[in-house]
């Protein structure tokens, strides 16, 4: 197979090994969204198969060809779990969490940048749009254009982009704003995220912008847009239909003792996700007598991630603590008021789980987007169910009818997680239809459409 005209580069390859040669599609938003585009144009895929060290060769998988850039494990280490989970993760997240700057990280991260530019450039076909994915890959824009003039470049950041204030921490923040502006379009979450790269690279590098363009010395022009992603509506809409997954739902309600109230959390253990303060707000709702043991069951999905990177193992020492301490003190034999656990779950257990919660807690300190709460409501077609949700999520943006909290506000969350408890079924079907007028007429079909049209304008 020859070159292609139209290449993702993103740090993963879109599938996961079952077995030993096995593959199969990962789940997820962005391959769900990708993939019909990929089939569509015959693209190529470009990223890491997740496996230290492996050297695979070019490979089709559900009709999407496949080209896998290796990776050492210190490359894993010093790259991977360092620059981008460790500095980059925690300074674009509010530093709730203290970034890493370290020079070994650096050199990592702009060594695998350059190989994935290497390896776009060889694979691109002449005049090919290249799509570049997320805060891993911020300098193979720059580096790609240098290889190859000819191709368009796209880039998009699932992650917020931060405030200049905090962007300036970054040792090397010159070095990341140039490799952007290797794009010709670059796409943010938010509107907010756009405006503080074009106000930065004015700063920084004193180029001159007009709106969203940025305009190079080389006339050259960059645009920065929002381009908010999105999920599936249609699919998880079908799903919940079925009847195998409602009457899984119903079962899930039996399972946890039909309690009034079933409140559920379903995120990766990560700190930016507000976990611990959400259940902080929730434990002393018990201890002030508001909720009693038997009347509400919080179900936090935590799922495994990053477990080598060491905040993240501080993270789930104290949340499993906080668990036992709420469990232990509130609980009553066969009456736990948090059913936590640290596994993660497919699409229709997922859907089922949605649709058996009365509240969904989508608490984060900070997210780019949050797709759990685009889920949640792309599955409540019986308009039942309250989503609260913080301001400080890239939904927000668009889920304007949701309970919306500052997640730092534990009274606050105490305050809004009982009013989403006790509203009448009106209100909730109020808030539930318009919000699911919002996802379905902007998916994750949409989204990609857009980025694209924009691009190839
Ligand atoms: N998810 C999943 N299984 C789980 C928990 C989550 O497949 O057990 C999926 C979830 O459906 C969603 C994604 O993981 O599509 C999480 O995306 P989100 O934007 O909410 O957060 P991120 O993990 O990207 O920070």
């Amino acid at each position: 197979r020859g070159t292609s005209s139209f290449l993702i580069v993103a740090n993963r390859l879109p599938v996961d090994r079952v077995g030993e040669k096995q593959w199969r599609r990962s789940p997820g938003g962005l391959v769900t969204a990708i993939a019909p585009v990929m089939q569509r144009r015959d693209g190529a895929w470009l990223g890491w198969t997740g496996a230290a060290g492996e050297e695979l060769k070019p490979f089709d998988h559900d009709g999407m060809h496949l080209i896998p850039v290796p990776l050492s494990s210190m490359e894993v280490e010093f790259y991977y779990e360092g620059f981008s989970n460790a500095t980059l993760w925690p300074l674009y997240h509010d530093v709730v969490a203290p970034p890493i700057y370290s020079r070994v990280l650096w050199d990592a991260y702009r060594a695998v940048n350059d190989r994935f530019a290497r390896a776009a450039a060889d694979a691109a076909a002449p005049g090919a749009v290249v799509w570049v994915q997320d805060y891993q890959l911020q300098l193979v824009p720059s580096m790609l254009r240098k290889l190859r003039p000819d191709v368009k470049i796209g880039f998009f950041l699932h992650i917020p982009f931060p405030p200049g204030e905090l962007f300036m921490q970054l040792p090397w923040r010159v070095e990341l704003l140039e490799g952007l502006l290797g794009a010709d379009l670059v796409g943010f979450q938010r509107p907010g995220g756009a405006s503080n790269f074009v106000r930065l690279c004015r700063k920084m590098l004193g180029v001159s912008t007009v709106k969203n363009d940025i305009q190079l010395d080389n006339g050259r022009t960059v645009r920065a847009e929002a381009y908010p992603i999105s999920v599936d509506f249609g699919e998880l809409d079908q799903l919940v239909r079925e009847s195998h997954v409602m009457a899984r739902a119903k079962e899930i309600r039996a399972e946890l003792g039909d309690p009034e109230h079933v409140l559920l959390g379903v995120d990766r253990l990560d700190y930016t996700k507000g976990i611990r303060a959400r259940l902080k707000a929730y434990g002393e709702l018990f201890a002030e007598g508001r909720l009693k043991p038997g009347e509400a069951v919080f179900v936090q999905v935590a799922t495994p991630t990053r477990e080598r990177v060491e905040e993240y193992i501080r993270l789930r020492n104290d949340i499993e603590l906080q668990v036992g301490r709420i469990n232990g003190e509130y609980g009553e034999i066969g009456r736990a008021p948090i059913t936590y656990m640290h596994q993660s779950f497919g699409r229709e257990e997922l859907a089922a789980l949605y649709c058996a919660a009365d509240v969904m807690m989508v608490t984060p300190l900070r997210d780019g987007m949050n797709l759990v709460a685009k889920e949640y409501v792309a599955c409540r077609h019986d308009l039942r169910g309250a989503l609260v949700l913080s301001e400080f999520a890239g939904a927000a943006d668009e889920l304007k009818q949701a309970y919306l909290v500052n997640p730092y506000d534990v009274d606050g969350m105490k305050r809004t997680m009982m009013a989403a408890m006790q509203a009448p079924p009106h209100e909730l079907g109020r808030r539930m239809r318009s919000l699911r007028r919002r996802v379905a007429t902007h998916d994750v079909d949409r989204w990609a459409n857009e980025f694209l049209t924009a691009l190839e304008s």
